[in-house]
């Protein structure tokens, strides 16, 4: 961040911490008085043009991001919003792909931009207020209080956004909400034949492309569907601490945490692992969360999703999961209809044996 920028236009890529902190993004910049350009949303094209210039085997969220950058840098984009997102707590450290973003784009893109490119890192005492300061410096804000009022009106946006997909409001409405000032509630929860909870990062989960819309696909299948938007950061943890594990990364609560906390509330009648190829930590997460729904005989299903992924074949795997998952329930409720018949019978005929021996003692 050598260079001072003149103009007041940043681009930010639709892609990795985007999806978690947008809404911060966006009340923090506007404060600021610098016009955000967002990248256009995920497409085919998107992955193939970041695919080009990453190895193959990097993560597909990285090929994604790498692509929204070209995205933003061919619509004549000066300066591109990339953060070095180390620790978001002491040794509560990202994966060394999101802690290496500015590093891996300056050595696979060459062409010419600036990178504005933050550093958090509490392990190191790097603070989110060094983080946004590093930004606002960037484009030659320096005053101190000018930038407190930024980051208090990114923490107002920020805090609708989570107190609406906490009630159950959609990542779509309540974003579209929450940078438009407003706070809408969901106050009747529908009842579903079934319901699931999804375990995935928010950069999968409501990227329509790399989900393959996985969201839409189930709610048309009549799933009601929970995800981490759903749970609180306190509940997540709390959830994880209770099956006798810990936070090892910072960005894994959006799986181990909402999987945790589904399978302890018994809510839901099972869990989608949803992750992509070439996450190693996912790997780990997943293998972790199967054994606990394992233990509880939760039912889990693992997708993963890679750039060659095909849509059918996606479809058939989770119908053939809501399928198994709706007979499972059925069997259960006709099992304990069939019970409880049971039982009302033993009943009566205890009842008609203590009669006739009360009878024949009287007699
Ligand atoms: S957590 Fe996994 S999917 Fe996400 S950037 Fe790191 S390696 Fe890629």
């Amino acid at each position: 961040m050598k260079k001072v920028l003149k103009n007041n236009l940043v681009g930010i890529p639709r892609a990795i911490s985007y999806y978690h902190n947008y809404p911060f993004y966006y009340g923090f910049f506007k404060s600021l008085g610098i016009e955000i350009v967002l990248s256009d949303k995920t497409t085919t094209k998107t992955i193939n043009d970041g695919s080009k210039y990453v190895v193959s085997d990097t993560c597909l969220p990285i090929k994604v991001f790498t692509g929204h950058v070209i995205n933003l840098i061919n619509k004549g984009c000066e300066a591109i919003f990339i953060p070095s997102i180390q620790s978001t707590g002491y040794k509560i450290n990202n994966c060394s792909k999101i802690r290496g973003l500015p590093e891996i784009i300056r050595n696979v893109i060459d062409k010419p931009f600036t990178m504005i490119e933050p550093t958090l890192d509490k392990t190191e005492n790097i603070s989110f207020k060094d983080f946004c300061e590093q930004t606002a410096n960037a484009f030659g804000i320096t005053d101190k209080q000018e930038i407190k009022k930024a980051i208090d009106n990114g923490w107002k946006i920020y805090n609708s956004f989570w107190e609406m997909t906490k009630s159950g409001v959609s990542y779509t409405d309540a974003l579209e909400n929450a940078i438009n000032g407003k706070i809408i509630k969901k106050t009747v929860d529908i009842v579903k034949p079934i319901s699931v909870a999804i375990m995935a990062h928010g950069y999968n989960l409501f990227d329509e492309r790399i989900s393959m819309n996985i969201i839409r696909k189930l709610e048309k299948m009549n799933v009601k569907v929970y995800t981490s938007l759903n749970v609180s950061y306190n509940d997540s943890i709390s959830s994880i601490h209770s099956l006798g594990e810990i936070q090892y990364w910072a960005n894994e609560l959006e799986l181990t945490g909402t999987a945790a906390y589904y399978l302890l509330n018994n809510k839901v009648d099972g869990i989608i692992a949803l992750s992509t190829f070439g996450c190693g930590p996912d790997s780990l997460m997943v293998d972790e969360m199967m054994y606990h729904c394992k233990e509880a005989g939760m039912p889990l299903i693992h997708l993963t999703i890679d750039e060659h992924t095909g849509e059918a074949g996606f479809i058939t795997r989770i119908e053939a999961f809501t399928d198994m998952l709706l007979r499972k329930k059925r069997m259960h409720l006709d099992k304990k209809s069939f019970d409880s018949k049971e039982h009302i019978q033993n009943k009566k005929i205890v009842e008609i044996k203590k009669e006739k021996i009360l009878t024949s003692s009287i007699k």
